[in-house]
């Protein structure tokens, strides 16, 4: 990140650091935003005067939980539940839940503190939140799974509810996992309420959420494109990950004529020069969703490279889809991008870029769409499930995409209208933190003291 544009940004972060050591994500997405805003605030000083980027730091509330869990062989496994109830001045707690041996506090913060602009940028009435676990899904039987679920709702079902805070998946949480979650609310609570999304379709979900994620993604990709009089289709694209928002990016850009050369797991990446065509890719989604295997095996059944402990960043193609995790992308892989002709970043998955990294993208002024903005369309189709289990109704595929694009497409305008520098080059992070930042800040100045 470039050295900050005023004291008080380097002042508050000391003191914020100070207050939440080990934290470093947390702090990384914090420097972000202020970083971002600060021209803003200097602009419009009311919002420090009144304490909101103290405030906008702090959750309103954080629960941490022991969930105990009986394994195959019946012994008690013990592992931490967590959930960040960061900022509900706009709507009701909302954001997904993580299950990863990485999960800790400060990557929670990070996740929820994203959450809240995120949710303010697709314009419904969504709070901010985060939740998950440091229990892994990988390698667990069903049943361990089912079991593990079942105790962590136990604990979180009392800090939840249909106007309270709504989770939904994230890493390692799938349809599968908010199944036994759903199922086990429901029983605790004698309710069938939409108190979580991503649901199947047969109780309560809706169509188009498994695929919104990605999809908007490529939207998002598709509209930054389109102000340079250009698209997606004819372009090469690296993808990283092989999970739901990876798996659905990619039927979208093969979908629009796009060719899709790599997708990625934790193990490594393959690089299918032909491209992964949508026959292809439905293995893929079988091996990732049914058989639950690694992506190697893809290399061996179509006899193409697998780059162990690799990431793709190296290859060349004009597109990056970054779909994985958080920091998965570095300065040099940025470097390298630009270097073999990348005109367009579009981040599925959240904070994949190091701060160095975003600064050559931008340095360099190619196409960056942030997380918070690009990303969105994930939480903006679980409002949409939210709404229709609430009206007890169900909108149709060809509804839900128009209501998805329509909504990318408005969150395209509000970076154009909050990032555009006096040259016109477009700062789509800029425009993501500031224009999801003031509508949340103005609502917690007209509620007072919260
Ligand atoms: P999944 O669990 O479905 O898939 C995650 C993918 O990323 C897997 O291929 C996984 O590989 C890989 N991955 C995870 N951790 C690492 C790591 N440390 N290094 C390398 N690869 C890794 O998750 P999602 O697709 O749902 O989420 C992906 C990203 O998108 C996350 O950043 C998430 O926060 C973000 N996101 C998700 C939304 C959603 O609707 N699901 C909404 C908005 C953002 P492996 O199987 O080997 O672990």
């Amino acid at each position: 990140m470039k050295s900050s544009p005023n004291n008080y940004v380097e002042h508050f972060m000391a003191r914020l650091i100070e207050k939440n050591p080990a934290q470093p994500e947390f702090h990384q997405a914090v420097l972000e935003v202020l970083t971002s805003i600060s021209d803003y605030l200097e602009e419009n000083p009311h919002y420090i005067n009144s304490g909101i980027i103290d405030r906008i730091i702090e959750p309103e509330r954080i629960i941490i939980f022991r969930v105990p869990w009986l394994n195959d062989v019946g012994k008690i496994v013990i592992n931490r539940g967590f959930r960040i109830e960061m900022n509900s001045a706009i709507g009701p707690y909302k954001g997904g839940l993580r299950f990863h041996p990485s999960v800790n506090l400060g990557i929670l913060k990070f996740l929820a503190f994203e959450q809240v602009f995120k949710n303010s940028l697709t314009t419904l009435p969504l709070g901010g939140g985060k939740g998950g676990s440091d229990f892994d899904p990988k390698g667990k039987s069903e049943n361990e799974v089912m079991r593990f679920c079942q105790s962590f709702m136990t604990e979180l079902y009392r800090h939840i509810g249909q106007n309270t805070d709504i989770p939904a998946g994230d890493i390692g949480v799938g349809g599968r996992e908010i199944g036994f979650l759903f199922g086990q609310y429901k029983r605790i609570k004698n309710e069938f309420t939409g108190v979580l999304t991503g649901k199947g379709i047969n109780w309560g979900g809706s169509l188009i959420r498994p695929e919104a994620t990605g999809y908007g993604n490529v939207y998002f990709a598709e509209e930054m494109l389109k102000t340079k009089g250009d698209s997606i289709k004819g372009k090469e694209v690296l993808i990283s990950g092989s999970g739901n928002v990876a798996q659905f990016a990619a039927e979208k850009v093969i979908e629009l004529g796009g060719k899709v050369l790599t997708m990625s797991d934790s193990d490594g990446y393959i690089l299918d020069k032909e491209g992964i065509d949508a026959k292809k890719l439905k293995f893929i989604m079988n091996l990732k969703n049914k058989h639950r295997g690694r992506i190697k095996e893809y290399a061996e059944k179509f006899k193409i490279l697998f780059h162990p402990k690799a990431r793709p960043w190296a290859e060349k193609g004009q597109i990056a889809l970054p779909c994985a995790t958080q920091n998965e992308m570095n300065k040099d892989e940025a470097e390298q991008l630009i270097k073999n002709g990348c005109i367009c970043v579009s981040e599925g998955a959240n904070m994949p870029c190091t701060p160095d990294a975003i600064d050559i993208f931008i340095d360099n002024q190619i196409l960056y769409g942030p997380g918070k903005a690009a990303n969105a369309g994930g939480v903006a189709v679980s409002g949409f499930e939210m709404s229709q289990d609430s009206m007890r109704i169900t909108w149709t595929r060809k509804e839900v995409d128009a209501q998805l694009k329509k909504i990318m497409k408005h969150i395209h305008q509000t970076c154009a209208k909050y990032g555009t520098k006096p040259g016109g080059f477009v700062n789509y992070m800029d425009g993501a933190n500031i224009g999801g930042f003031v509508k949340v800040a103005d609502t917690m100045l007209d509620q007072g003291a919260v």
